[in-house]
């Protein structure tokens, strides 16, 4: 199976308890355009680069398509369709006037240099650039991507069309960028996680977890957790796993981290793999990485109590099957982690207004958002006795289809 099927298997599952004609369905899980692009470059040893750039704008049904550009040896068509049609009903679970899309470079952006990762996103926004835009489709940070990635998004765009900041969302704060944008995916994990454990009857504080994945995501929600008291007692990245009962001192991980660029090493704990981590008996699981980590082979062997999917995509669905044959709560990936597209959001109205939120309101309005549409998604799950991904889902679809219909075709 791949991503993209994987994606729509859930869409049909939700779609099916939902009364929908199959034209509808139709037109809901086919991708309004799908861009690929040759991205040819000068590398500094003067050979030339041959990069292939995607963007898939899946459904704009609710507004302008929005989503992530993802830089990685893993980006492909498929791969950009499946992250697009996420974004769709993300945008929809948290109630934002966007649709869906995403987009990306395959390359491996660590063995790029810093002016060659320039040179590849101005070309990238040559070729695209007719297709962006405030009000058509605004890319945003994602795997591989940063601020200075978007920064230079900004200016290449604004050489064709003027100042246009809220272009592309992610920017760095001194360049037309939110407060609060950078940290925003994992603040929100550790919201609903939160929400998520409160109905459990526990708190964060505390209760232990396992993170895998030390990019963005996975590191400022360990920060948060920490915060609010939680024991984080395993943390893995693409080379390996630590482990500390106690919890591991991320203060010292940072610091280790940012001079080794990897975790392997820390002696704040003891060392394993990944897989390890993924076995860990710990109350929630946050998959913060690459998709399609759990499948058939290893979802009978988590023995977390609850998952939370920072990650998009990170579960394939046997396993996700095998998670609720088992009755380990699953917070899905289009809820979890839909606050990085909220704050892109704040930041997005901000451009638009010429006007700075500080901090604090960007947090109470994330907040908000992030807590409302947990507990809708999770009263819907209660009430029709399905899966919170399930009923996300529900959520999503039946917001898009209805735009659809009022809108007309
Ligand atoms: N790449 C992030 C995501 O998958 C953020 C997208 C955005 O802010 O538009 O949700």
């Amino acid at each position: 199976m791949q991503a993209f099927e994987a994606t729509n298997y859930y869409f049909e599952k939700a779609a099916s308890l939902l009364d929908l004609s199959s034209n509808i369905k139709t037109l809901m899980v086919v991708p309004d355009r799908e861009l690929r692009v040759e991205v040819a470059i000068e590398m500094d040893s003067g050979q030339i680069g041959n990069f292939i750039g995607y963007r898939v704008q899946h459904d704009n049904a609710r507004g302008p398509f929005k989503g992530g550009l993802r830089y990685h040896p893993h980006v492909d068509q498929d791969e950009a369709r499946s992250l697009a049609s996420l974004m769709t009903w993300k945008t929809a679970v948290v109630d934002l006037p966007f649709g869906g899309s995403k987009g990306g470079i395959n390359c491996d952006p660590k063995q790029l240099s810093r002016s060659e990762l320039e040179r590849l996103t101005r070309k990238f926004v040559e070729k695209i650039h007719d297709f962006i835009g405030p009000d058509k489709d605004i890319p945003a940070p994602d795997m591989g991507t940063d601020a200075q990635v978007m920064a230079w998004i900004m200016n290449e765009y604004s050489k064709f069309h003027g100042f246009q900041p809220a272009v592309v969302t992610g920017k760095p704060v001194e360049l037309h960028g939110s407060a609060g944008r950078e940290a925003a995916t994992g603040y929100g994990v550790m919201l609903v996680t939160r929400e998520a454990l409160a109905k459990l009857g526990k708190t964060i504080q505390k209760s232990t977890f396992a993170i895998q994945g030390y990019g963005n995501v996975g590191s400022y929600t360990a920060r948060f957790l920490a915060e609010k008291g939680g024991i984080i007692v395993a943390i893995s990245d693409a080379f390996g796993a630590i482990f500390n009962q106690e919890g591991i001192d991320l203060a010292a991980l940072d610091k280790y981290v940012a001079t080794h660029g990897k975790i392997v090493g820390f002696t704040g704990g003891d060392s394993g793999s990944n897989e390890q981590l993924l076995r860990s008996p710990v109350d929630v699981l946050i998959p913060a990485a690459l998709g399609g980590v759990f499948d058939a082979s290893n979802a009978a062997e988590v023995e977390a109590k609850m998952i939370v999917e920072g990650a998009n995509g990170p579960t394939w669905p046997e396993a996700d099957e095998i998670f609720q044959q088992r009755g380990i709560p699953v917070i899905p990936d289009i809820l979890a982690n839909a606050g990085g597209v909220v704050v892109s959001y704040f930041e997005w109205v901000q451009n638009q207004q010429h006007f700075r939120w500080n901090l604090d309101q960007v947090r109470r309005e994330e907040e908000e958002r992030m807590v409302s549409a947990f507990h809708k998604v999770y009263e819907l799950s209660q009430k029709k006795s399905i899966p919170m991904r399930t009923a996300a889902y529900m959520l999503g679809i039946s917001r898009v289809g209805r735009a659809r219909v009022l809108g007309g075709i």
